[in-house]
């Protein structure tokens, strides 16, 4: 943190896109749990195959490295080659249902599938919360007539948001079902963000973007946003700020909001 008390001010920024998991919601644990029980158990097919043990998942190194905010084949390629491991890409035929201990089912594919499903599993069984002081600042800013989005990568962000019940709180949803149709790229690259500014009519310099990853940050960097602020959840606040974010925060009750009202001004939807 600075001296200064970080602050987001409406009258020069008009709609501030949130990140969903990890800003919105507290779900990165969720994914991390559900990468580390894909990965152990294919790490551990393989290294019987193999003759020896192979070190497990890091659930938070390996996560913070590799994974966390990459679309999630990108993130099952991205730890496979840290280790060394080439699989065959395979399709989104591949269910990744086999874990009877036979290698022919890993494919890149099938282990993006697998960890899907757990993650849907646990947030099935567990529901989401979404961080108080996050629905606190997105009030706040509404209140003041700022617009509001809520973007993420994963093709699940509408259930996750209806889960934590606050799908209502943002104006405009931007997730990986957009970006397949529209043919996005991933963070680290703009496009998300750039297309989430687009449809809050507003200009990546007058518009925020709220992150808690590496690839996320970097990705506001890249789109000009004229605010990036980071909430460090993995103690990487001096990455965070090397790779563009104006204010890091640990959580998001530490800005403070100002500028205009939404009574004051007309807001044209
Ligand atoms: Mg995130």
């Amino acid at each position: 943190m600075t001296s200064e008390q970080p602050a987001l001010d409406v009258d020069r920024i008009s709609a501030v896109i949130f990140d969903t998991d990890g800003v919105i919601t507290d779900t990165a644990r969720v994914h991390a749990a559900a990468w580390k029980r894909c990965f152990d158990e294919f790490l551990r097919r393989r290294g019987r195959a193999l003759g020896r043990t192979l070190p497990p998942f890091d659930v938070r190194q390996d996560y913070l490295d590799y994974v966390d905010g990459k679309p999630r084949l990108n993130g099952v390629r991205d730890f496979l080659a840290a280790r060394g491991i080439t699989l065959p890409e395979g399709s989104d035929a591949d269910e990744g249902a086999s874990t009877d201990g036979t290698e022919s089912a890993d494919t890149v594919h099938a282990l993006a599938a697998r960890k899907n499903r757990y993650f849907l599993e646990e947030i099935g069984r567990y529901g989401v919360a979404a961080f108080p002081s996050t629905v606190a600042l997105v009030r706040e800013l509404r209140d003041r007539g700022a617009r509001t989005a809520a973007v993420s990568a994963s093709r699940n962000c509408a259930r996750v948001l209806t889960a934590a019940h606050v799908q209502k709180l943002f104006d405009v949803r931007v997730d990986g079902i957009d970006a397949d149709e529209l043919g996005l790229p991933g963070k680290p690259d703009p496009a998300l963000f750039l297309e989430t500014a687009r449809r809050l009519r507003a200009k990546p310099a007058q518009a925020a973007v709220i992150e808690d990853t590496l690839a996320g940050v970097e990705a506001a960097h890249r789109g000009g946003f004229g605010l990036i602020v980071a909430v460090d959840r993995g103690r990487q606040a001096a990455e965070l700020r090397r790779l563009g974010a104006h204010i890091v925060v640990e959580d998001l009750g530490e800005l403070t909001v100002s500028g205009r009202r939404r009574d004051s001004m007309v807001v044209d939807l």
